[in-house]
């Protein structure tokens, strides 16, 4: 590669991008796609830095000054757009307030009337605008129907221009209208293996080993995950208090149970990916005490509980483990389906099995 790509796994879509920078034949739209905290707006910057470079055949250098401004989010011609960004009203829409923008629930065709002004003026310090539109799955309405921002965005990228970049950054691509997505290249994302996250830990954020498999195996193959539990203390206090709460209401009664179900029903109102965050490291747990019940040592993610999930584990069927794994999994499925969450969290409560003996504690 002849790039500085500085992220973590995702090779093969690194791979892609080096060489059609390589070849001048950089698209005048990308879609990234993936689940948060891969690398989705990493790698969008880094376009931005490929499309900008001012090192000859070593772009994205990360290290001229264009790199080093788009790199530090203070480059003029590289905008980040997402549904809460502040509309101006220079393409001729209305300049909204504050207090709409935290509200708002979508990308707004003003939002795309604004990139459409800036468009048509030349760079300002680079040789191309890049806009980089986070929350593309807003696109689409719920029933599947095109927005009307989706529509105006839709003129821009059939008139591409030689001096804008346009990336669009989603969940999957099947969350973007068709009409949008099969206009743009798709950058696919994919979950990273621990050993590539753990050797990034080491060589690119200066982790000692212990910390760099413990926070790449608690990571769920998300880097940008791993790289926030290293590098904030914080994070690591909430995760393990987070497996507290996870192995209290594994133990409790029902009644206990459906107060940690009701408890997380009322934060999903408030942060939807944290109560996601919570159920995935259910299913991790559970899967940990599949591990010490079949007596497997390697591979486990939360080796410092080891000894209550062995607990755990001897209390149950592996049958009824699978069934807490499953749960957990179907509840994920069911919040992203708009389902009640209450009603979803209390079902897979009714998955855990009775546990007789509380697990120590740490
Ligand atoms: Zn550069």
């Amino acid at each position: 590669m002849t790039g500085n790509w500085d992220l973590i796994g995702n090779a093969p879509a690194v791979r892609i991008l080096d060489s059609a920078v390589s070849a001048g034949r950089l698209s005048h739209a990308y879609l990234i796609t993936g689940p948060k905290q891969l690398g989705r707006a990493t790698l969008a910057k880094l376009l931005a830095m490929a499309a900008n470079c001012e090192t000859p055949g070593e772009a994205p250098c990360g290290s001229c000054t264009q790199c080093e401004r788009i790199k530090r989010g203070i480059h003029a011609d590289v905008r980040l757009i997402d549904r809460h960004t502040p509309i101006r009203g220079v393409g001729g829409g209305d300049a909204s307030t504050e207090d709409k923008d935290a509200n708002r629930l979508r990308l707004s065709i003003e939002h795309i009337r604004d990139l459409q002004h800036d468009g048509r003026v030349s760079p300002f310090e680079g040789r191309r605008h890049v806009f980089i539109i986070e929350d593309a799955e807003t696109l689409k309405f719920d029933d599947g129907i095109t927005s009307p921002a989706a529509n105006a965005l839709l003129k821009t990228l059939e008139e591409p221009s030689e001096t804008s970049m346009l990336i669009l950054v989603a969940p999957d691509r099947s969350a973007v209208p068709d009409t949008v997505a099969s206009r743009c290249q798709w950058i696919q994302l994919r979950p990273v293996p621990v050993d590539q996250i753990r050797d990034g830990l080491i060589s690119k954020h200066s982790a000692t080993p212990e910390d760099a498999e413990r926070f790449a195996r608690l990571s769920n193959g998300k880097p940008g995950r791993a790289i926030e539990l290293l590098e904030d203390p914080a994070a690591v206090g909430h995760y393990d208090q987070m497996v507290l709460r996870i192995l209290d209401a594994s133990t409790s009664s029902l009644e206990g149970r459906f107060r940690y179900a009701r408890e997380l029903s009322g934060q999903y109102r408030k942060d939807q990916s944290a109560v996601e965050a919570e159920l995935e490291a259910w299913s991790s747990v559970w899967r940990d005490a599949m591990l010490a019940k079949h007596g497997v040592k390697d591979g486990a993610i939360h080796t410092n509980w080891s000894a209550q999930l062995s607990e755990l584990a001897a209390q149950c069927e592996l049958d009824q483990i699978v069934e807490v794994i499953e749960g957990s999994r179907s509840a994920i499925r069911a919040l992203r389906a708009n389902a009640a969450p209450q009603l979803a969290l209390e079902v897979m409560m009714l998955t855990l099995p009775s546990i007789s003996q509380p697990v120590g504690a740490q």
